[in-house]
């Protein structure tokens, strides 16, 4: 496991612009079908908008029809950490980078298989990495 990255609130509001800070850091949620990655269909990595880690790989997306991007599985290796989140009076799975922390999205057990897990991710938190542009 990587070092983790610890910086104070000021830093990443210098760091990030308003929305990624709203979801990276707050927990919030870009309004369905407004995120740039949504639907994205170039071959990647994607990498944590608030620290560069690779989380998910291209070869994962998949077209959930929730409105966000959708993985079932975070790239192998990768520093993405689960927990659970009881806001909204309900239990999710809440998933964020193990490296900066930030928060991503959530995770829902109707995922294809092989995992059966959609990760559904804010597009805001993600930066992709293009690996098929010649
Ligand atoms: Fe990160």
């Amino acid at each position: 496991m990587t070092d983790r990255i610890d910086k104070t609130d000021a830093e990443w509001r210098e760091q990030l612009s308003e929305d990624e800070y709203e979801v990276l850091r707050k927990q919030g949620t870009e309004r369905a079908f407004t995120g740039k990655y949504t639907d994205e269909k170039s071959g990647g990595m994607y990498r944590c908008k608030g620290c560069g880690e690779p989380v998910f790989s291209s070869d994962t997306k998949y077209d959930s029809g929730s409105g966000w991007p959708s993985f079932y599985e975070p790239v192998e290796g990768s520093a993405v950490e689960t927990e659970t989140d009881h806001s909204l009076g309900m239990a999710r799975t809440e998933v964020h980078c193990g490296k900066c922390g930030g928060h991503l999205g959530h995770m829902f057990p109707d995922g294809p298989q092989p995992s059966g897990q959609r990760y559904c991710i804010n597009s805001c938190s993600l930066d992709l990495e293009p690996s098929d542009q010649n």
